[in-house]
């Protein structure tokens, strides 16, 4: 562990700890952000207000919008000069979310990708490969901050040029690998046509995050690069990646920082909290963070919270893995469908390689879905035999997430890869 008073901090303590830093965070956005000001007096709230954790389910959410509406630098809660380094989402609706780091939260930002990094198995001294992409998305430069403040050699890849990575990989002996889970995917599947063994190299651990992904999915990547596979998990409006981890001693939820954030699990029609095991949205507020504190943001991810212990020691809280976010949830003729559903249905079908995209189109009033899949080069791929394999992937389909769904099946490569992060829905039916 990178810090193992903290990390394995008694639960009891752990919230003693967690009271005393809203209260002083929490009054930190108050002074100093006019439009957090302004919704506290709506809702009639006051930092003093706060004498238990319970209490804060009377403050008001900050949503992705509250972020747009004051873009640029209208939610720092420090003068502009103050800031070291600035990020922001490419935003795929009109403004992009910026958000802003002082000298000490680059430097919580780099302890705690430390520790995400040794929790998912890094040790100091070992190699790490960095294939998120550096620049104004968090991944790149998150993760490489983290590790070297966990004393390891970076390599500082970014994403694309794939044969190059994959080179790399093998002449620098990496042991842990950071990336997309689809674009370790695309980079196990580029070193098996360059006739790399991959599982043979010295890599011992993934840390895959930025994009919802499955269990199949998990002991995919995990056969194919010889690794233990964990999930990680962050976001720029909150810190970026090392917000939670995977252990790899369990691999089952991820470990949220709780002396750095305070989870909470809201019902998402009455957004009143919920209790621990149950699923909701997860929602976050920031105990520590100098420019950008965040009083109950809504992530719009769908999860559950346990508090078991946990095999590897840690007393921090699980994020159990995370299904999907609200915002990717497809609604097809009533059922509500996560792509990664999709995926758990697909990956390790025979004859099919672990990739897809979902096509919506709309048929009169009906939506129609259809699921693109990609035979793998030794499968057959006559029409007779295609048509089988698509009537197999649509029974299975139907019967894991209750949906009848068109199946194309596709010859090898058709399917785009991933770069990055991976667009698994491309929607036909505004047209
Ligand atoms: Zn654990």
């Amino acid at each position: 562990m990178f810090d193992r008073e903290a990390e394995t901090m008694p639960r009891r303590d752990l919230a003693a700890l967690q009271l005393a830093r809203l209260g002083t965070s929490v009054t930190h956005a108050y002074r100093n952000v006019a439009q957090i000001r302004a919704k506290f007096d709506a809702a009639r709230v006051r930092p003093d207000d706060l004498n238990t954790l319970a209490d804060l389910a009377r403050f008001p959410f900050t949503e992705k919008s509250d972020l747009r509406d004051a873009y640029p630098f209208g939610l720092f809660a420090v003068p502009r000069a103050k800031l070291l380094r600035l990020h922001a989402s490419s935003g795929t609706t009109g403004r992009p979310t910026v958000v802003g780091y002082t000298r000490a939260d680059l430097d919580l930002w780099a302890d705690l990708m430390a520790r995400t990094l040794a929790c998912a198995g890094a040790r100091p001294g070992d190699i790490v490969h960095n294939a998120h992409g550096y620049g104004l998305f968090t991944g790149g430069l998150g993760v490489h901050g983290g590790a070297e403040r966990l004393g390891c050699t970076v390599v500082p890849m970014s994403g694309g040029g794939t044969k190059r990575q994959v080179t790399l990989l093998r002449d620098f002996g990496a042991a842990i690998l950071c990336a997309t889970p689809s674009y370790a995917l695309n980079i196990a599947e580029v070193a098996a046509r360059m006739g790399i063994d991959i599982a043979g190299l010295p890599l011992r651990h993934g840390a895959f995050g930025a994009e919802p992904w499955s269990e199949p999915m998990r002991r995919d990547l995990e056969a194919r690069l010889g690794i233990t596979a964990v999930d990680i998990y962050g976001l720029s409006e909150i810190l970026g990646p090392g917000v939670a981890a995977e252990c790899h001693t369990a691999q089952n939820g991820l470990h949220g920082w709780e002396d750095h954030f305070l989870f909470e699990i809201v019902d998402p029609q009455s957004l009143r909290p919920l209790p621990m095991g149950e699923t909701g949205e997860l929602v976050i507020t920031t105990l520590t963070k100098e420019a950008l504190p965040m009083v109950r943001y809504r992530t719009r991810d769908v999860t559950r919270l346990s508090d078991t212990p946990c095999a590897c020691g840690r007393t921090h809280v699980r994020i159990m893995r995370v299904a999907g976010r609200n915002d990717d949830m497809l609604i097809i003729r009533g059922v509500n469908v996560y792509p990664s559903q999709v995926e758990a249905a697909l990956v390790g079908f025979p004859g099919l390689a672990p990739h897809y995209r979902i096509v919506l189109t709309r048929e009169g009033s009906l939506d129609v879905m259809t699921v693109e899949v990609e035979r793998t080069p030794d499968a057959p791929g006559d029409a007779a035999a295609c048509a089988r394999t698509a009537k197999d992937v649509q029974g299975r389909l139907k019967s894991m997430i209750g949906v009848t769904c068109v199946v194309d099946v596709r010859t090898p490569g058709e399917v785009p890869r991933s770069q990055g992060k991976a667009v698994r829905v491309k929607d036909e039916r505004a047209a």
